[in-house]
């Protein structure tokens, strides 16, 4: 394969779906839902990635289903795969088995058709603490990092950040690996500003400015709702776009699915229709997005979808 800032000068970039809902709706993750309250904000609820050691045939299959759906990437699935992350839903021991299984399921199906990137995501201290745990979130970001490099990931994809400061420390531990880094923050619960109070464009900034090799948004809106805020950082940075939305259907109160009353138990009721990725797709081209995917709620039919809209098709 080639490397992916060879990919993003080639055309607009297919990446994968959600792992974690849609892992969780078959069986294979824990929501916590039954024992906390989770999306507050407040860094519970669990979504951790045990599943690459406990069920990997599930994980391989959702693997297998991306790629066939075109994705050219495939997202190993260590999202929420930090040590402190993984400590509080008890499989902090397992911290470096789960992130070296979860790379190794994505390169055995990803073989030479697709790339396979390390997702790292915020670790939920600055939720819990504040910005005086910066400095730990950075020693369990570094040491993800580290773990995800040496299984082999090709590059790494920064996700669901919540405060750009969190995301600024992980981009600073990305370059110090030497691995490529796309840098994707999230907007809750309004798409104007991050956790932290910084608007879309100043966050694509400093993300560009801290060396990513594409910066955008993902998770929390679908893409109507997201639209918006990319074209405030298209218009910041000369950097590759990056976008992966979620297909979960969002309020002009709060602009987030997370918030939503049916976040974690009622989501079919909130979901979109794969018809809104089919025309994201056939948007990106227009919209100056390089690299297009889905988050939470995007099964491989909305790969699909998106697929098909890139394409130019209805
Ligand atoms: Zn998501």
């Amino acid at each position: 394969m080639k490397p992916i800032t060879t990919l993003l000068k080639e055309g607009v970039v297919l990446g994968d779906g959600g792992y974690l809902i849609e892992l969780e709706r078959r069986g294979y993750v824990d929501s916590g839902s039954g024992r906390e309250k989770v999306g507050t904000g407040k860094g519970s609820g669990q979504f951790t990635p045990e599943v690459a050691i406990e069920n990997p045939d599930a994980l391989l299959e959702l693997h297998r289903e991306f790629l066939n759906a075109g994705a050219q990437v495939l997202q190993a699935l260590t999202f929420f795969g930090t040590r402190e992350k993984l400590t509080r839903a008890g499989y902090g021991a397992q911290t470096e088995q789960i992130n070296v299984a979860a790379v190794k399921l994505a390169k055995e199906v990803a073989g030479e058709r697709a790339l396979v990137a390390g997702s790292v995501s915020r670790t939920q201290l600055v939720e819990r603490e504040g910005m005086g745990a910066l400095d730990k979130a950075r020693d369990h970001i570094a040491e993800q990092i580290r773990l995800l490099n040496d299984a082999g990931a090709d590059f790494l994809i920064f996700e669901t950040f919540f405060h750009l400061a969190e995301m600024k420390v992980a981009l600073q531990c990305g370059a110090a690996s030497g691995l490529p880094a796309v840098a994707t923050i999230s907007f809750r619960p309004l798409i104007t500003k991050c956790a932290d109070g910084y608007p879309p464009a100043e966050c694509a900034k400093a993300m560009a400015d801290l060396g990513a090799i594409a910066v955008g948004a993902n998770c929390e809106q679908e893409p109507r709702r997201m639209l918006p805020l990319l074209r405030e950082m298209r218009a910041a940075v000369d950097v590759p776009l990056a976008a992966q939305p979620a297909a979960f259907r969002t309020t002009d109160d709060c602009h987030c699915f997370t918030r939503q009353p049916a976040f974690p138990d009622d989501l079919e009721t909130i979901q979109v229709s794969r018809r809104e990725f089919v025309e994201f797709g056939r948007a990106a081209r227009s919209e100056g997005i390089d690299y297009v995917g889905g988050c939470c709620g995007c099964n491989p039919a909305y790969i699909r979808a998106l697929s098909r809209g890139l394409a130019g098709a209805n």
